[in-house]
């Protein structure tokens, strides 16, 4: 594959019910320094129906350029026709790099068009960095999370990544920011898209935050795996203005929900406030939360991997940390 004609920096705007999805925003933001470290544009892949009018929010989110393809056929995610534009738009523009969103869509759409594309794609990506060469740097996490692996797509464009909601940062809107909008057409194979269709979509209650959004997350790990436990981390959060989250072994235990979970195989979030109630800090959990604006643990063992990464410890009995604190919070609000 010859490479050198291939450049801009890539970004799959994933919208759903014509909403633009966090992620896209994220990524925008991190392709915007990518795109001025290499002297290149920014271009953002909007696909739906009736969604022009959205373009100038990835604008103010960071794109030079937004392609918008606008048909009956994107109206829902499916698959091969989401493929197909995406696909499309890669083999005719020739992006240097592609980055799309570690959601479920981005997982079902990613490999595929990384597969008709020829090229590489390096899943869930924690940093993403532009080396000597010009080359896309993927770092991610391997071996079950024990290291970091820096990944390179050296023959073959573009260079392709999947990102997490959370990782990265999204810039601050700036509605002055210009950019082109560009109606572009794609000839789809209509045959191949009408084997599947969309018959029902059904939408999970959701009765608890999304971890992701929450600004204070009080989290749980094994000694607050019980109910007992985890009433006790709840009366915290409810104190604290903020929402619960949990380690693996309170999921796998049962006792809330993977949707809360936080962590390599979870969730990552970056709250302005974690409080790791009884969490050891094993490099998967952490991998999920240490960006973090302010880390608050509370571990009875002093050498924990937690307070690593903590900007304050406490080092004593969460049973008995936890609901102090939360005396002391209600009794502050009160006077206040
Ligand atoms: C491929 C892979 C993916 C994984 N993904 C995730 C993930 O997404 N999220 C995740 O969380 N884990 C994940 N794990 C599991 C991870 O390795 C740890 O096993 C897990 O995070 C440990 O949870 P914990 O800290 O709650 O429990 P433990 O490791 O058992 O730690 C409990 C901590 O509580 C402290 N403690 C005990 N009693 C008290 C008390 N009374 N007062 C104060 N402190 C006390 C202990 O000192 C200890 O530090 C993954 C593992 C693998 C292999």
């Amino acid at each position: 594959m010859d490479i050198s004609n291939y450049k801009d920096v890539y970004v799959f705007a994933e919208q759903r019910e014509g909403n633009i999805q966090n992620v896209a925003l994220e990524l925008l933001g991190k392709a915007r320094t990518l795109a001025d470290n290499l002297g290149e544009k920014v271009v953002a892949i909007l696909l739906g129906k009736d969604i022009t009018t959205k373009a100038d929010e990835l604008i103010a989110a960071g794109a030079d350029k937004v392609l918008v393809v606008d048909n009956d056929l994107l109206k829902d995610y499916m698959t091969e026709a989401y493929t197909q534009a995406v696909s499309q738009i890669v083999k005719e523009q020739k992006p240097d790099i592609l980055m799309i969103g570690a959601t479920t869509i981005g997982r079902d759409l990613g490999p595929r068009v990384s597969a008709r594309c020829n090229t590489g794609l390096t899943a869930d990506c924690t940093v993403l960095e532009i080396g000597d060469k010009r080359e896309l740097q993927m770092t991610r996490p391997a071996f079950g999370g024990n290291l970091m692996a820096t990944i390179l797509c050296k023959n073959h464009r573009p260079q392709m990544s999947t990102v997490r909601p959370g990782v990265m940062q999204k810039l601050k809107p700036d509605n002055s920011r210009k950019g082109e909008i560009v109606k572009y057409d794609v000839a789809f194979n209509v045959d191949k898209i009408k084997r599947v269709r969309l018959i029902d979509t059904v939408k999970e209650d959701k009765a608890t935050a999304d971890i992701i959004e929450s600004r204070i997350l009080v989290s749980a790990g094994r000694p607050m795996g019980s109910r007992e436990g985890l009433r006790k981390v709840e009366a915290l959060a409810s104190a604290i203005g903020g929402d619960v989250a949990a380690s693996r072994t309170v999921v796998d235990a049962g006792l809330i929900d993977h949707s809360n979970q936080v962590g390599q195989t979870g969730k990552t979030v970056r709250p302005e406030l974690y409080i790791a109630c009884g969490i050891s800090g094993a490099i998967q959990h952490r991998a999920g939360m240490e960006e973090s604006d302010l880390i608050i643990a509370i571990n009875r063992d002093k050498f924990a991997p937690i307070f690593s990464v903590a900007d304050l410890g406490i080092v004593g009995d969460v049973h008995k940390i936890v609901p102090m604190l939360t005396e002391r919070i209600k009794t502050i609000k009160k006077q206040s």
